[in-house]
């Protein structure tokens, strides 16, 4: 049989796990409700224990996380107000478990992985990914490879420009107030406006000013990471109008410069949505197994067991 590779989703509600090697070649798939850090690394075994052995297991999780292969904390959970999870050393428990090298990203870079290997990102090589929902997240992806530099991205804690006389709302980000997820995410609409975003009428004021600072925010991305292709998704972005009204407002903050037509006339190439929907997090997973060095494998010649 030909090698497969494992990929592991944790999110803030549910887990998912699946074997294989991209999205035309899932051999097996499993969900399950996220739960104590211990429980959900054995039910994570469990699974793969099912099934034939991966040479790889790759995770994107929910953050944040320490990615830094020298840190003594490599693949631990930090500072999270998840409960049990702060600390938890999620990457080198899986390894141990499963007795495989395991690789990890943030769930953000995870889907930015896959989507530019399989997605909305194919054909081009620096891509970034943005979803905007319970908060907003962003994984860069430069020339094939997930970018973490100091920590990771955490493109949700831009500082935008807020004009508190248009918009005296003060933000919903416990550290910063008014960064870009405080002002934009969808408990920032909702806390603005009194109603959750998918209540609100399509002519409601909130999504010009929603659009506004979607655009501020991705200009700001665009102008420091210069990527090839900006996607955009999230639940906020279930309102249909939306992207285009990014789009425009994109173009009209632009001003022609950076001068590329893709910033644009081309705007609808260049700020796209989404095409693997909510497999992109496990898929990239497994794209991060596929990128995984057989050395991070503290114990290959092991049997998989279950940690209980
Ligand atoms: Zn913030």
């Amino acid at each position: 049989m030909s090698e497969v590779f494992g990929g592991v989703e944790t999110g803030g509600t549910w887990c998912a796990c699946a074997l294989g090697t991209g999205p035309d070649r899932i051999l097996a798939e499993h969900r399950f409700r996220t739960g104590p850090p211990e429980r959900t690394v054995a039910r994570i075994a469990d699974f793969f224990a099912a099934h034939p052995r991966p040479s790889a297991v790759g995770i994107g999780a929910f953050g944040p996380l320490d990615l830094d292969p020298g840190s003594p904390t490599w693949g631990h959970v930090t500072a999270t107000p998840k409960p049990g999870w702060s600390g938890f050393p999620l990457a080198p428990g899986l390894r141990d478990a499963l007795a495989v090298p395991v690789g990890i990203d943030t769930d953000v870079a995870a889907a930015a992985l896959a989507e530019q290997r399989w997605g909305a990102g194919a054909g081009a090589g620096t891509v970034c990914y943005l979803t905007v929902g319970t908060g907003i997240g962003a994984g860069l992806v430069i020339d094939g490879r997930c970018h973490h530099g100091l920590v990771h991205p955490e493109a949700g804690h831009l500082r935008i420009p807020h004009d508190r006389g248009a918009d005296p709302f003060a933000g919903v980000c416990p550290v910063h107030g008014d960064c870009w997820e405080g002002l934009a995410s969808g408990p920032a609409i909702a806390a603005r406006w009194g109603a959750e975003a998918r209540t609100l009428a399509d002519d409601h004021p909130a999504w010009a000013l929603e659009a506004e600072y979607l655009a501020l925010g991705i200009l700001a991305i665009v102008s420091v990471a210069s990527p090839h292709r900006m996607i955009l998704g999230g639940g906020v972005l279930a309102r249909p109008a939306l992207l285009d009204a990014v789009r425009v407002r994109l173009r009209a903050l632009a001003a022609g410069y950076p001068p590329t037509p893709l910033l644009g006339e081309r705007i609808g190439e260049y700020l796209v949505a989404p095409r693997l929907g909510s497999r992109a997090g496990v898929l990239g997973a497994i794209a991060i197994a596929q990128s995984t060095p057989a050395t991070t494998a503290r114990a290959p010649t092991e049997p998989a067991r279950p940690v209980r």
